[in-house]
């Protein structure tokens, strides 16, 4: 078994992007984002929190905005409509899930797509459909699919099978994997929770992305020997003897098949990281393009 360090291909995404920064500082340009936060959702803090930290770690510009859970959609939509004329934001970010009473579509499609580094906005989606590299692709396949060229993993002609199909993870996932050329050219199969014989589908492939969001629900069967495994679930379970009173794991049962696959990333330290790069590497590219 050969273990995916998405912390350190992290930091060699993180390490070049300084370079990148620098250049900006050059020319008087900070790249700066802004992060949306409605509600007080102990996870979206959590990711809030590493994305603020990420900033500061690349000398980035960090606006962290924390709303209360009684924020209406219109004082969120006039939020919005600021920092897309704010020059010094060149990024803007609403932290998923927002309250039940916010229509998170709406949300994302009043972001200017060029400041949208989550990579949502229906012109975004369209240009990753199309190819077209100007757009901006969601951070966590864009990292997932990193973690396989830095990795060595050759994706061309790889059958991957990739477990959910939400619109942050699996659809976006499946477009990149189907690009032409490096970290593409794959054969890709998509399968949910209305999916006939998930055992025998995944166990067909060279390459499983499992984003289900449900805890340890790929076991050993799922698996065939030498499979390569990107676990992309984050899921808090109860554990007494962790100080926090859980502790997180992935949608893939890493003991039981981690001795099975040519290579798997770890939960936490597999795709957590990568997402955050990623994030980082969209926020410098919208500053380029804006102040070019
Ligand atoms: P969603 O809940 O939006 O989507 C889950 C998908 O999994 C759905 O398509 C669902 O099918 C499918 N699914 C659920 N149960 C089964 C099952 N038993 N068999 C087959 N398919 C199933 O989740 P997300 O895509 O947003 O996230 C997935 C996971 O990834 C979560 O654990 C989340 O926390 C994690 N995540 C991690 C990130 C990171 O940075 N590491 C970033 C983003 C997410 P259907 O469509 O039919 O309901």
């Amino acid at each position: 078994m050969n273990l995916i360090d998405g912390k350190k291909i992290a930091a060699e995404v993180e390490q070049k992007l300084l370079e990148r920064i620098a250049l900006l500082k050059q020319r008087g340009i900070t790249p700066g984002l802004a992060v949306v936060l409605v509600g007080e959702d102990p996870a979206s803090q959590a990711y809030v929190r590493n994305k603020d930290c990420a900033c500061q770690r690349l000398g980035m510009f960090s606006r962290k905005i924390e709303l209360p859970a009684s924020t209406s959609q219109n004082e969120l939509l006039q939020l919005i409509e600021k920092l897309n004329d704010n020059p010094l934001i060149h990024g803007i970010l609403v932290q998923s899930p927002p309250p039940s009473h916010i229509d998170e579509q709406a949300i994302t499609k009043a972001l200017d797509p060029r400041k949208d580094v989550d990579g949502f906005h229906p012109i975004n989606v369209a240009k990753l459909a199309m190819d077209d590299e100007s757009g901006f692709v969601p951070c966590t396949p864009l990292g997932c699919q990193h973690l396989l060229t830095a990795h060595g993993i050759e994706t061309r002609g790889a059958n991957i099978v990739i477990v959910g199909r939400s619109l942050i993870v699996g659809k976006p996932m499946a477009l990149l994997l189907l690009r032409k050329g490096l970290g593409g050219d794959a054969t890709v199969t998509i399968a949910h929770s209305r999916t006939r014989h998930l055992v025998e589908i995944t166990r067909s492939a060279d390459i499983v992305i499992a984003a289900l969001g449900r805890p340890h629900a790929l076991g050993a069967e799922n698996l065939r020997e030498g499979a390569v495994v990107i676990d992309v679930g984050i899921n808090r379970i109860p554990d007494t003897s962790s100080s926090t009173g859980y502790r997180l794991v992935g949608d893939v049962d890493f003991d039981a098949v981690a001795h099975r696959c040519a290579a798997i990333t770890p939960v936490p330290g597999g795709v957590g990281p990568m997402t955050i790069a990623m994030l980082m590497h969209n926020c410098v590219k919208a500053c380029e393009r804006l102040t070019s």
